[in-house]
């Protein structure tokens, strides 16, 4: 019997070791889940040229590709099997809760065979993970999150990053994290001086196939966002990723740490890699933007902090070279490792990188995977509110809402703490069902998929569960304020709470502490900002409150 590779729309590399033995390879190109939603025009045209690249990739290196197009997976099987009865087919397992099973039991259904691998493009597997929590056995012992979204705190983040440092070696020395800290984060929150201009975004135009693809996307598909191509900049084949990644080191990475949490008006890139929506494709194996980053720091690494001259340093010092810093363990380096033209890589910006892929992005999957299905419907807030019609429109004149949303609608994309900060808290605050948010998350962004998306939204930005933070990462309009110019030219008065004209956060914000006092007031780190509420108990609370109540009318009628 021919061995078939089975590879889903998220599988597209070329280099992976399943291929090494498979006689063929089969791409079911299924078209009726974009049907149930109204999905971000450039998310629909990236995700099929991407399969469809792909197909011509591997053929080009040889490979026997079966292509089909289909409604349905299970159209899609039926017609496949219908021509090879005795094919065995083989599927790196989905990172999507549940598809591994279900694509297993279809294919048996229709009288084929479905083998399930380990997915290579994650860095770890689920054996790592059990092996880090202790679990014995295939499965996990019980669920991560409990029926009322409560959750089991030894799963932190922060530990498991450290793990997998140490697993791996990334940015280490012997058994110390290169540097003598793990985290630098607190070198991690500048916002940039007003004559900073980010590195230019890398652009990748759209090829024939590409444009054709979208003509044939905007035909056939209800679609949300931009409906022209002309913003469309992202890798869609291995190559472009790679040169994605190439300039993200080169050129993005020295300024990545230090403007990570900032936000500019019109400026949605800054520093960051703009990877994801390559990552999730499998464009990319995780390994390899790690692995370049850590070889970027070991040429061109300069101490935490440290920048280019070049770059109006606000850290002060001038940059030191890695020699210098790095001590006695590194006399293998030659003299001058660094590229005389290439801006130096300070510590905080390899580090700040590297716990985003290894750290988050690798615990945030295995959450995902543990906490199923109950993670995609946690609402420990009880919060059920649809979401503002400013979600769809971009019509508001919150500054960072209609920034921050104008970004989702031109380019599929936000950057994190846009996400987080913008996206999420607003959502939070007003009181939004974590699921509908998860929703709008998932069909408005070119990187979003359900393990991806589910984890963040769900427990990081609308604090459904407590399984990936001990509080609610909410916010008034003074963190805003802190991290971006958006205050400035926003009508709303950030200095002020109550009354009209006040920032919409700042009501929102005492009063969801206050609606949600009896889950909040008890969990870690919050005893602070509750015991600002008690200050303001009596006439200022009530007045907060009506502010409140106002501000979420306005905005389900679409006039905040
Ligand atoms: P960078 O800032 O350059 O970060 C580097 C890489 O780290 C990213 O490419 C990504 O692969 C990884 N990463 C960083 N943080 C996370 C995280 N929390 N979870 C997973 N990976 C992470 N990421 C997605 O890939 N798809 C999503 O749909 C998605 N939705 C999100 C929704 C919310 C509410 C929040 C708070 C975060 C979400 N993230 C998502 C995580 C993160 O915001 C994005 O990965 C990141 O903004 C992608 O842009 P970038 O490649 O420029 O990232």
């Amino acid at each position: 019997d021919d061995a078939v590779l089975w590879l889903l729309g998220d599988q597209l590399n070329p280099d992976l070791d399943a291929l090494a033995d498979a006689d063929e390879v089969l791409l079911i190109e299924a078209h009726g889940f974009a049907d149930r939603k109204p999905y971000h025009a450039h998310k629909l045209t990236l995700v099929f040229s991407a399969m469809r690249h792909f197909r011509d990739a591997l053929r080009d290196r040889g490979h026997d590709v079966s292509y089909v197009n289909a409604e349905s997976f299970g159209e899609g099987v039926d017609g496949f099997l219908a021509d090879r009865p005795d094919a065995h087919l083989r599927l790196m397992r989905p990172a999507s809760h549940g598809a591994g099973d279900r694509l297993r039991e279809l294919v048996a259904e229709r009288g084929g065979s479905l083998e399930l691998v380990d997915n290579e493009l994650f860095w770890t597997t689920p054996a790592d993970w059990r092996e880090w929590t202790g679990e014995p056995g295939e499965e996990a012992t019980r669920p991560v999150v409990g029926e009322d979204g409560s959750a089991d705190s030894r799963y932190r983040q922060e530990g498991w990053y450290r793990h997998v440092r140490r697993e791996t070696g990334v940015l280490m020395d012997g058994d110390e994290p290169v540097g003598g800290e793990w985290n630098y984060d607190d070198l991690n929150q500048e916002t940039p001086p007003d004559d900073w201009e980010p590195p230019e975004r890398p652009r990748f135009d759209p090829d024939e196939l590409t444009r054709e693809t979208h003509e044939w996307v905007r035909e056939r598909f209800d679609t949300w966002g931009a409906e022209s191509l002309d913003a469309f900049a992202w890798p869609v084949t291995r190559e472009e990723a790679r040169e994605a990644l190439d300039a993200f080191v080169r050129d993005r990475l020295p300024s990545f740490g230090r403007y990570e949490d900032a936000m500019v008006e019109g400026e949605p890139f800054l520093s960051h890699s703009l990877l994801s929506p390559a990552i999730n494709l499998g464009l990319l194996n995780p390994r390899e933007p790690v692995r370049a980053v850590e070889a970027a720091y070991e040429e061109r690494g300069v101490e935490p902090g440290a920048y280019d001259s070049d770059e109006g340093s606000a850290a002060g010092g001038s940059a030191t070279t890695l020699d210098a810093f790095g001590g006695g363990d590194r006399e293998d380096e030659p003299a001058d490792a660094g590229d005389a033209d290439l801006p130096p890589v300070p510590l905080n910006a390899a580090e700040g990188f590297v716990r985003q892929v290894i750290g988050w992005r690798e615990f945030t999957r295995h959450v995902y995977r543990e906490a199923m299905p109950e993670l995609a419907t946690a609402d420990r807030l009880g919060q059920s509110r649809g979401l503002p019609p400013a979600y769809w429109d971009g019509d508001t004149d919150m500054r960072c809402l209609s920034e921050a949303v104008g970004h989702v609608r031109e380019y599929g994309y936000a950057h994190h703490i846009e996400r987080l900060m913008v996206l999420s808290n607003v959502a939070l605050l007003y009181g939004t069902d974590p699921a509908a948010l998860n929703e709008w998350f998932h069909l408005g962004f070119v990187d979003a998929y359900h393990w991806v998306t589910t984890p963040n939204v769900v427990a990081m930005g609308s604090f459904g569960t407590d399984v990936l933070s001990s509080k609610p990462y909410a916010a008034s309009g003074s963190y805003v304020n802190r991290m971006s110019d958006y205050c400035a030219s926003c009508p709303y008065a950030v200095s002020r709470t109550t009354g009209e004209g006040a920032c919409p956060l700042n009501a929102l914000y005492w009063d969801f502490l206050a609606e949600n006092e009896e889950t909040l007031r008890g969990t870690g780190r919050m005893g602070l900002m509750y015991s600002h509420l008690d200050e303001k108990a009596g006439a200022e609370l009530d007045a907060i409150r009506e502010r409140a109540s106002a501000v979420r009318e306005l905005a389900a009628d679409g006039k905040l």
